[in-house]
Order: C-alpha cells, then sequence, then structure tokens
C-alpha cells in the first residue's frame, strides 16, 4: 500500500479497515514479516495513519476484525493492535523517558556544529548515502511514502545504532518526522526496544541473510555488525500514577480537537453541549527540525475531516486556530462565551506538552481545560507498567471487559 495516496479521512480508513479485515486472521499471521517493497504492503493492515490520528479507534478495528475470525485465528493481529495501546501506556507512566529523548534531541543536534564526525556520518544516514543498500532504499522510501513496514523499521533503526553507530534519539528523530503514523510512544519506545533499553539488555542485531529473506532476495547488505553489546543508560525511569478523566463535565462546552484524536463524536459528550468547535494542528512539533510534507498534509488533512465532522453531529461553528498555544485557545474560547474547553486526553508527546504550556494560561483567564480519556486507554494504559507478556495475558479480558466481539454487552467499570 502506498499510504501517500490515500486521503486523510475517516471514510478511507473504514474503507481500508472494510478491505483488510477478511485478511486479519492466519493470513496476517503468516504473511506480516514480508516487506514487499514500497507501493506494495499489501500483507499487513496499512492502518497505522489513521489509528495514529485517531480518524479510527482501536477497539473498532479489533471489533471488526473479530467479527470476521475467532480470537484464536486473528490472534496475531490482535496483539500487534493492543502493542499500541501498551507502548502509549508505557510512555504515559514513565513520562521521564520521553522528557530525557526530548532534551537530548536538542543537545545531539546542537552538538552536530562542533563535531564534524557526527555531522558527516548523520548527513550520510539522512540522505541514504552510507552505501548499506537496503538502509539507502528504506530513507528514499520513508521520505517518499511516509511509510515504512514493521521489519523494515526494526533493521533500519538497528542498522543506525549498531552499524552506523549514530545515537539512536537523532535516528528517532529522524523517523518520528517523517512517518505518517509518527508516534511518540511507539516511535520512541519502538526505537528503544531495538537498542536493548526497552527489555534491558535485550537487542535487535539485523542480519543479512534475514533481510534478503524477507524482502525477496531485493538486498545483499554488506558490512552490518555482527556483534555488539545492547545499549545502557544510567537513568532510571520511575513508574508514575496516571491520571485518568472518564466523566465529561456538564453543561455548554467549546470542543478543541487536535491531531491526536480525530473522533470527537464518540468522547462522551451530549451533542447538544458542545457550542463551537475549534482545531490546531501540532505537527511541527514533534521536533525541532523540519517535519516531512507528507505527513504534515496527512495531519492536517485528518483535522480538517475531523473538524467537518465535529461540527456536522454537534450542530456547532467550526474555527481552524493559527497553533495550540493558551493565547490563541483563549482568544476563541472567549468568542463561544463558555468558560470549560473539552479536548481528548493526549498521552505523552508534544500535544501534551504544549496544552500543559496552554492550561495555566488558560486558568489565569478563568477558562477551565478538560482532557477526556477514552474508555479503551482506561482499560489498556494500567496494564503497561512492565514487559508486553503481562498485558498479552490480559487480552481474551479486556476483550472481554470491552464487548470487543460481536454481541458482547460491555461489562463493569473499566477503573
Ligand atoms: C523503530 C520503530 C519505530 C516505530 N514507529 C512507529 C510510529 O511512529 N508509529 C506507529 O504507529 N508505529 C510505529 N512502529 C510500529 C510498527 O512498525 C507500525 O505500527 C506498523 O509497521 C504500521 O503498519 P501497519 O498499520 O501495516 O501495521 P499492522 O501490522 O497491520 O498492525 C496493525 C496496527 O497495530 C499497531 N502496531 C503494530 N505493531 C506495533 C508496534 N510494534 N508498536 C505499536 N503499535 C503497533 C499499529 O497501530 C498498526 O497500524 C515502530 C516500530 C519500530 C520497530
Amino acid at each position: 500500500m502506498n499510504t501517500f495516496t490515500v486521503p486523510a479521512t475517516r471514510a478511507a480508513g473504514l474503507a481500508r479497515l472494510a478491505q483488510f479485515a477478511p485478511q486479519a486472521g492466519r493470513h496476517y499471521a503468516a504473511e506480516r514479516n514480508a516487506d514487499h517493497g514500497p507501493g506494495r504492503h499489501d500483507r499487513v493492515s496499512g492502518l497505522s495513519p489513521w489509528l495514529r490520528h485517531r480518524l479510527l479507534t482501536e477497539d473498532e478495528v479489533l471489533r471488526r476484525v473479530l467479527a470476521q475470525h475467532s480470537q484464536d485465528a486473528a490472534a496475531k493481529f490482535i496483539e500487534e493492535v493492543f502493542w499500541r495501546g501498551y507502548f502509549k501506556g508505557y510512555l504515559e507512566s514513565h513520562p521521564s523517558i520521553w522528557n530525557d529523548y526530548r532534551r537530548t534531541v536538542v543537545t545531539l543536534l546542537t552538538q552536530r556544529s562542533r563535531d564534524s564526525d557526527l555531522a558527516q556520518a548523520y548527513a550520510q544516514a539522512v540522505d541514504g548515502a552510507t552505501g548499506v543498500d537496503c538502509f539507502d532504499a528504506w530513507v528514499a522510501e520513508l521520505k517518499n511514502t511516509g511509510y515504512l513496514h514493521n521489519h523494515a523499521r526494526m533493521w533500519f533503526a538497528s542498522i543506525w545504532i549498531f552499524t552506523l553507530q549514530l545515537p539512536w534519539q537523532l535516528g528517532a528523530d529522524f523517523t518520528y518526522r517523517h512517518f505518517i503514523d509518527g508516534d511518540a510512544a511507539a516511535n520512541t519506545l519502538g526505537w528503544r526496544w531495538v537498542a536493548g533499553l526497552h527489555t534491558r539488555g535485550k537487542h535487535y542485531l539485523a542480519q543479512a541473510d534475514n533481510i534478503a529473506r524477507y524482502t525477496g532476495g531485493r538486498f545483499a547488505p554488506q558490512g552490518l555488525v555482527l556483534r555488539a553489546p545492547p545499549l545502557s543508560e544510567l537513568t532510571a525511569h520511575p513508574l508514575v500514577p496516571l491520571a485518568l478523566t472518564l466523566k465529561p463535565p456538564r453543561g455548554p462546552v467549546a470542543l478543541l480537537l487536535t491531531d491526536e484524536d480525530g473522533l470527537p463524536e464518540t468522547l462522551g459528550l451530549e451533542p447538544t453541549q458542545v457550542v463551537a468547535v475549534a482545531g490546531a494542528a501540532a505537527f511541527q512539533g514533534r521536533s525541532p527540525l523540519h517535519v516531512g510534507p507528507l505527513l504534515a498534509q496527512f495531519s492536517r488533512g485528518a483535522l480538517q475531516d475531523a473538524l467537518l465532522r465535529a461540527s456536522a453531529h454537534f450542530s456547532a461553528p467550526s474555527t481552524l486556530l493559527a497553533g495550540l498555544d493558551g493565547d490563541a485557545i483563549a482568544e476563541w474560547a472567549a468568542r463561544t462565551g463558555v468558560q470549560t474547553i473539552v479536548t481528548a486526553a493526549p498521552a505523552a508527546g508534544p500535544v501534551q506538552e504544549m496544552l500543559a504550556d496552554a492550561r495555566d494560561w488558560l486558568s489565569m483567564r478563568n477558562l477551565r481545560l478538560v482532557t477526556l480519556n477514552r474508555r479503551y486507554d482506561a482499560a489498556v494504559w494500567p496494564l503497561a507498567t512492565q514487559g508486553y507478556s503481562a498485558l498479552r495475558n490480559q487480552i481474551p479480558a479486556l476483550i472481554e471487559r470491552l464487548a470487543l466481539e460481536s454481541g458482547r454487552p460491555e461489562q463493569g467499570t473499566l477503573l
């Protein structure tokens, strides 16, 4: 699939889901590791850009797949979808990982101006001029389509870290600012997983024969490092309790949309309580460097699509804001005449940072910002405190509690 040619609308996401769902069973499990190259990623769902912008939600994707397959047959696909919630919950409850990463990216980008070896090696990598055939091809694919197959992401990160010996944070910044599905949690923790920092001491070393096999012989990479210790770090990342809000406020509210969540119709707000809708794209917050044009285009489109649907659903006027800063939000909210602004709670990442900055500014102007969590996140995130297997063991119980199998009524409270 060439993600670039697919429109950033919920309708396009639903169409892709309908097309993929019949393959989400044993066919996906058997075929998912093969990377057939740009425009030919048809053995995997290609749903990540829509899931990332929440034009589709995880629970509706799982529900659709479970309407066509047994849990057993679709086990692999279901696990992959839960990896997303696992990483989101893990980063949310270990915020120092994100904060360290953000600081280190700035430090390393500055360091390039003093360290010519680093500058040269970095430029070769991001220009796709390393001489490692597959790596250089993936740089071109990433820039041309905004997407890489999961296996290619693992090989790419591994070659960046262990063969090119570049800092993992610069690689994570590079992919984060080009992936259309670029996600603070999946990207940062995906890189840390490859490096051996997530499952401490267990790293992923890309091997030439494995790459040749799963790319149908398209590549024969030379000079890959065969042995290297996993990365290590001195910093401990303490677990911080989650703060989740599930109950929508009462009374009239102004609804704020961001490129984190494009499905405000299902946030639990009454259609009559929303008096106005506004949205702002925050994709430039992903990196101190410019982000790729394809992701900017997708994020803008996703926001526009969400604004149109929200305006129709809530019968409320919609506005596009220049940014997510306190001033822009306060000025708009003042015009709506309400004092409560509601937005879908952003997980750790740039939007969360921007809204944290805006919140104090808003409260000085007697405006309250309520961030609403989704029931799916409230069920999954608390299980993401350790390794993935603890969450994986809970998947059948989560499917039951979230009523993801057709016809099952939802069970009890989730917190
Ligand atoms: C170094 C590295 C960086 C990554 N960065 C991102 C990123 O920025 N954004 C992102 O969405 N995924 C990221 N991933 C995870 C994964 O590669 C992509 O989600 C997947 O390739 C998207 O293609 P797909 O929709 O066809 O996936 P499918 O195989 O069809 O999976 C279905 C869905 O499950 C979720 N999913 C699958 N695998 C993972 C995973 N390992 N972690 C989290 N969610 C997963 C995605 O939402 C995906 O759309 C990264 C993986 C690695 C190794």
